[in-house]
């Protein structure tokens, strides 16, 4: 997978793919994440990318210009499944969207900052907008970062043990259950009997039934519209 980020501050993403599992995953040869400066297509002599907004009103807005040509020469290299632009407005990230991502072959995050982007950026050149939630940042960096462990994490390869991103919560449309590690006892408070069993299918099933009742008071949303999810061992 190849991942391109158009963005107008790439040294806040620099850290974030330089470090840590993300960072790992493209030594592994898992993924390409190219970060790339917005005022690289930058005709204005100073490299400005924005301007004042058509109307007025507080803020500056990302030109359509040096994202048009930022695009279309990526385009040229190679093709890309999607064109996302990260907007609070845009449809909400969700365990699905990601799965459903991470299948894709190349994509192009646009980062948006200021008040936005040209609006016909989002009318042409963009296939797909996404929200990390019903709040505003100052910029798409953070959103994009977000979106990029959210998919790079679920790459064949990505994590030691594989089974591990399956058994996250939202996977099965349940929350995670709780997990323990030494001392089985600490201060006094200790671990449920059951995980010192042995037993591993008593252990499978508590899981299950705590992940169940977890949900249910935690994110009963999910559950809903769920007729098949498996209550009766809960
Ligand atoms: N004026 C815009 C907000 C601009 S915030 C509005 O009211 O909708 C500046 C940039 O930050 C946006 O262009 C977007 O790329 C990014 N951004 C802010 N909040 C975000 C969120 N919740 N999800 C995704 N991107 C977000």
């Amino acid at each position: 997978m190849r991942i391109d980020i158009l963005t107008a501050l790439p040294r806040l993403l620099d850290s974030w793919f330089g470090d840590s599992i993300l960072q790992r995953a493209q030594q592994k040869g898992l993924v390409e994440v190219h970060i790339h400066d917005l005022r690289k297509w930058s005709n204005d002599k100073h490299k400005r990318i924005d301007d004042y907004a058509f109307g007025g009103g507080a803020g500056m807005v990302l030109q359509i210009e040096p994202i048009h040509l930022a695009i279309s020469e990526l385009k040229k290299e190679r093709s890309y499944d999607e064109v996302i632009y990260m907007s609070p407005d845009g449809a909400l990230l969700d365990q699905p969207m990601a799965n459903e991502l991470s299948l894709k072959g190349n994509l192009i995050i646009l980062c948006g900052h200021y008040k936005g982007v040209d609006e016909r950026v989002r009318e042409h050149l963009v296939t797909r907008e996404v929200s990390i939630g019903n709040y505003v940042l100052s910029g798409g960096e953070i959103p994009a970062a977000v979106l990029c462990d959210a998919i790079i994490r679920l790459l064949p390869g990505v994590l030691n043990d594989e089974t591990s991103a399956l058994s996250d919560s939202f996977q099965d449309g349940l929350v995670a259950p709780p997990a323990y590690s030494r001392p089985a006892e600490f201060n006094g408070w200790k671990i449920p009997d059951v995980l010192l069993s042995g037993h591993q299918a008593n252990i499978d099933a508590w899981r299950h039934q705590q992940a169940v009742e977890r949900t249910r008071q935690r994110r009963p949303e999910l559950l809903e519209g769920s007729p098949e999810l498996p209550f009766g061992d809960g």
